[in-house]
């Protein structure tokens, strides 16, 4: 269990290391209700538009190595078990879990325009999501690998996205800002986004192919490369024009914290997975 207190320690540690800037605006927010745990990030909270989580694995009835919240289908897991913690984790948030769209991530860089004919599927394919329509959740999957949202406070859309390392590798996080200016008319500078729990430069360890896809600016060299994907995402975002203030890095990495959040590798592959699940207020 993690206390408010707890990850402002975690937040400052970051800092003392130098791994995130005293400047950053750091903080997601622990959440508890009906023995549910959940993050949210406070500039969305603040906004008024938008309902949201980042599931921990915290208050669900899934059992066994997914215990307890798992949302993942590929998983060791019941489709009962994953229905029921959909219906606890949208009860706290307060979506219908009826209307969500949900992604078949392949760790590609696909970003989809979603709208309320995708309600309650699952659509294969897709890595991130966009929508102006307050009749859908959209929704994505993580156990270590990069969550992103972003909001359009004025134009009022919203987007999610998964960056594993090659879905940043294929700058999928700037992809999906891309289609947010591109399609729906956004401007980066009406654009808040947050980077959730994942795998951090902590733990990320790679074979030297990986790290040679990588800029050397994101790649520590040591026993084995590790690879900073939360610099990396952060820069292919500020990149598109989203100016530095407007980004919130929770600095939380799953394989740290096992006991909150399933790590593919920090459970060796015997996890489950988390979900990032937003919708537009109507
Ligand atoms: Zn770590």
């Amino acid at each position: 269990m993690l206390g408010n207190g707890d990850a402002q320690l975690y937040h400052n540690s970051l800092r003392f290391y130098g791994i995130i800037k005293e400047s950053e605006n750091t903080m997601f927010t622990i959440n508890r209700k009906n023995n549910i745990e959940y993050l949210t990030i406070p500039s969305f909270e603040q906004s008024g538009l938008v309902r949201h989580a980042f599931s921990t694995r915290i208050g669900g009835v899934s059992t066994g190595e997914t215990a307890t919240m798992n949302f993942g289908f590929e998983r060791k897991d019941t489709p009962e078990n994953i229905k029921r913690n959909f219906e606890l984790l949208c009860g706290c948030v307060g979506i219908n879990p009826d209307k969500l769209v949900m992604a078949k991530q392949v760790h590609g860089d696909i970003v989809l325009a979603a709208d309320k004919t995708d309600a309650g599927r699952r659509l294969e394919g897709v890595d991130a999501f966009v929508t102006d329509d307050p009749d859908i959740a959209i929704c994505t999957f993580h156990a270590d690998c990069v969550p992103l949202f972003f909001l359009d406070t004025k134009k009022r859309v919203i987007a999610l996205a998964h960056s594993g390392w090659r879905g940043t590798a294929a700058n999928i996080a700037g992809k999906t800002v891309g289609k947010m200016i591109a399609d729906y008319g956004c401007d980066p500078h009406n654009i808040i986004a947050a980077l959730g729990p994942s795998i951090g430069v902590c733990h990320f360890e790679v074979g030297q192919e990986v790290a040679d896809v990588f800029d050397t600016k994101y790649v520590i060299q040591g026993e084995k490369p590790r690879i900073d994907l939360w610099a990396l995402c952060k820069d292919q975002v500020l990149a598109c024009g989203v100016t530095e203030s407007n980004f919130t890095l929770s600095g939380i990495c799953t394989f740290c914290r096992k006991d909150l959040f399933y790590s593919y590798r920090g459970d060796n592959m015997k996890t489950g997975s988390m979900v990032s699940i937003m919708q537009l207020n109507a």
